[in-house]
């Protein structure tokens, strides 16, 4: 399968991981839209919220949890951030493997 996240958590493709364990990674986004841009990431091919279920509920944790752990090491997590994720065509989502976004740094205008 031709996926650039599935590539990069194989270790195929190049990237700027900041965490990983043996469920998930964070890696740095090639292309920052704030001082910090950083993509959480599922190890296995998930799309989108729609195609979780029950079964990712471990994995979606550990997720969260290593959101936590970067904005510490980040040294957003007293001052915010926005954690987001684009789902489908009208989310505006490019890359069809589900990541959160994390961005701060400085303020985070957005829809919300
Ligand atoms: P989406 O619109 O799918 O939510 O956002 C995809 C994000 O992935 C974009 O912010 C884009 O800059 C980032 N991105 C796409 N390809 C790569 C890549 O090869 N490496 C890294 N580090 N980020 C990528
Ligand atoms: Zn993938």
């Amino acid at each position: 399968m031709d996926c650039i996240f599935c590539s990069i958590a194989q270790h195929k493709t190049d990237a700027d991981i900041v965490f990983e364990n043996d469920q998930v990674f964070v890696i740095k986004d090639i292309n920052p839209k704030a001082k910090v841009h950083l993509l959480a990431i599922p190890k296995e091919h998930i799309v989108t919220f729609n195609d979780l279920t029950m079964d990712n509920f471990g994995v979606m944790s550990v997720l969260a949890l290593a959101i936590k752990n970067v904005t510490e090491d980040f040294q957003i997590a007293d001052s915010g951030y926005k954690v987001i994720a684009n789902n489908g065509s009208n989310g505006g989502q490019a890359v069809p493997h589900l990541h959160l976004h994390i961005l701060g740094g400085e303020p985070i205008r957005g829809v919300t």
